[in-house]
């Protein structure tokens, strides 16, 4: 019951990693989502790179954004 995570530790999206999130990608798949939706992915440093590539061959990655920026931007 208590083993889900806190909203501020956020976890890479990667599969297996348990790293502490610190970028946001922020992806649109054109066939699903209307132009304006976000999705996103969380990545860690080591993982941001792996996991843009993998969304930009699919020309979905539309933003990569510090995850502190994403989350000021999106308090307000
Ligand atoms: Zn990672």
């Amino acid at each position: 019951m208590s083993n889900e995570p806190a909203e501020t530790e956020l976890v890479c999206s990667a599969k297996g990693c348990r790293q502490a999130a610190v970028w946001v990608l922020a992806w649109n798949n054109p066939k699903l989502h209307t132009p304006e939706r976000r999705k996103t992915w969380l990545a860690c440093d080591e993982h941001r790179e792996y996991l843009s590539r993998f969304l930009g061959l699919r020309e979905f990655l539309r933003e990569v954004v510090p995850l502190a920026e994403w989350r000021a931007r999106n308090e307000t």
